[in-house]
């Protein structure tokens, strides 16, 4: 996966000086041995670091200072294991910059009635401590995750899993950098949207480039780069030459080469995560890029076709949310409406992600009816099957709005001899009218982010985080 950085999560515990040293000594102790337990039995994406038993303002606020600071910290997980008054919080909380979960848990799964006393009660009372801990972040109005039961217990686990990479869809969305080579596809509307917004709302730089900028690139790409990739292609893929012959299929390959490595190094040079084309728009070039970005989307890149900025960096998030597993690019193309067996064929005209490929993809060569270019070469397969989702970004005029359709994917059973791009095919929750009805009538885009391997809290969560109008329908 292209480009992440390492990052922790570190677990702070809350108390007050009212218990005494021993006691104090007691709570750290047990923070650590959760820590380490949750680290061993929870499963967890990324690390979590004990970081700081906290008893006065000022620790609290150090902390939270340091928080912010300290790069590698995606966020930051409370734990009251006694009472902790919430007026403590009040300057470190409201500095805290990332994201907040709070863990309603205790040391102990069940009370001792034989031997519970006064000390037993003062030592864990975290039922009395999480609520006036919530009160307070209740009145900042934070966006912060709450999580309660038991932390041994494998729910916990997997809300915790799922608040993490929320967090580190949060931290990262700040770093993405999207290249737009070419402007959005005349005419079209829900591929819009107010930059500057992005910008402050989800931390999204959105930089323009004129196609000479990438074409200038692609000149310089040489033969002995080309012919490095086309040998990886051969092993990777299948070579369909179809009723081209072999020179003409590899010259069309190469090509698509050229263009890849061109990106590449544009994108590198100018640290950028995402990129759009837009097939209006290709100027000094050869072939509309697809077997490129299907191999940059298979690195991590975001992308999305027509100048679709919004989805592209959408694309790049999830992929660090799902560490490029299964999660990319998709346009509801074709319905299939037989009774009872009704879906939404997914693709786009050339740049299907390959990170959902069930089959081993197959190099065609076919002309492409739009653009008015050389033939261009792509990946063709057919999708994984599985339980998934669709994210798509519009502008509203006033606000964004994130919405989220849940679906069950199958892999297609029915052959497609004339199809020349890869296929996805899904069913809308919560059945196909519903979905596609609800969906249409808030306004839900073409082009969209789908994923396999992220849960809808996972979204839930960051749409939190970035406080935008969300809209479900599973
Ligand atoms: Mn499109």
């Amino acid at each position: 996966m292209l480009k992440t950085e390492e990052k922790v999560f570190w677990f702070v515990v809350g108390s007050q000086h009212l218990y005494g040293p021993e006691t104090l000594e007691q709570v750290a102790d047990h923070a650590k041995e959760m820590v380490d337990t949750l680290n061993s039995e929870g499963s967890f994406p990324y690390p979590l670091e004990y970081k700081a038993l906290v008893t006065t303002a000022d620790e609290i606020k150090d902390v939270m200072k340091e928080v912010n600071y300290q790069d590698k910290v995606a966020g930051v997980v409370t734990w009251m294991h006694t009472f902790s008054p919430a007026k403590l919080w009040i300057p470190g909380t409201k500095l805290l910059q990332k994201p907040l979960l709070h863990l309603a848990t205790q040391y102990h799964k069940e009370i001792p009635w034989d031997s519970i006393d006064m000390d037993f009660m003062n030592l864990n009372q975290s039922a009395h401590g999480d609520r006036e801990y919530g009160f307070l972040n209740a009145r900042l109005r934070l966006n912060n995750k709450i999580v309660v039961g038991h932390y041994q217990d494998s729910e916990v686990h997997t809300e915790i899993s799922d608040w993490m990479l929320s967090a580190i869809g949060y931290i990262e969305s700040q770093n993405i950098k999207v290249a737009r080579f070419g402007d959005n596809m005349r005419n079209v509307g829900v591929t819009e949207g107010d930059k500057v917004e992005a910008a402050i709302q989800f931390g999204w730089t959105v930089d323009y480039y004129g196609i000479g900028d990438l074409v200038e690139e692609i000149n310089k790409v040489t033969d002995k780069d080309i012919q490095e990739t086309f040998d990886d292609c051969s092993e990777l893929y299948d070579m369909e030459y179809r009723d081209n012959d072999q020179d003409f299929f590899e010259e069309q390959v190469k090509e698509q080469i050229r263009i890849e490595i061109g990106l590449r190094r544009f994108l590198e040079r100018g640290g950028y995560t995402a990129f759009t084309t837009n097939f209006e728009d290709l100027h000094g070039m050869k072939q509309l890029p697809g077997m490129a970005v299907q191999r940059l989307n298979a690195e991590g890149y975001g992308f999305a076709g027509e100048g679709d900025w919004k989805t592209a960096a959408l694309d790049r998030l999830m992929k660090v949310m799902a560490n490029n597993v299964s999660t990319g690019f998709m346009e509801d193309y074709t319905y299939n409406m037989t009774k009872g067996n009704e879906y939404i064929v997914q693709s786009h005209m050339l740049e299907v992600d390959p990170t959902f490929a069930e089959t081993k993809p197959r190099v065609v060569v076919n002309p492409l009816g739009i653009g008015d270019k050389e033939d261009p070469a792509r990946l063709v397969f057919d999708g994984k099957a599985g339980e998934g989702l669709t994210v798509s970004m519009l502008d509203m005029g006033s606000h964004y709005r994130l919405m989220v359709n849940t679906f069950t994917a199958e892999t297609p059973t029915e052959e497609a001899p004339k199809l020349p791009v890869a296929r996805v095919i899904w069913k809308p929750n919560p059945d196909f009218k519903t979905g596609v009805k609800k969906w249409i009538q808030a306004g839900g885009g073409h082009h969209t982010v789908a994923t396999l391997s992220l849960s809808l809290d996972v979204i839930l969560d960051w749409a939190k985080l970035v406080d935008i109008e969300t809209v479900v329908i599973d």
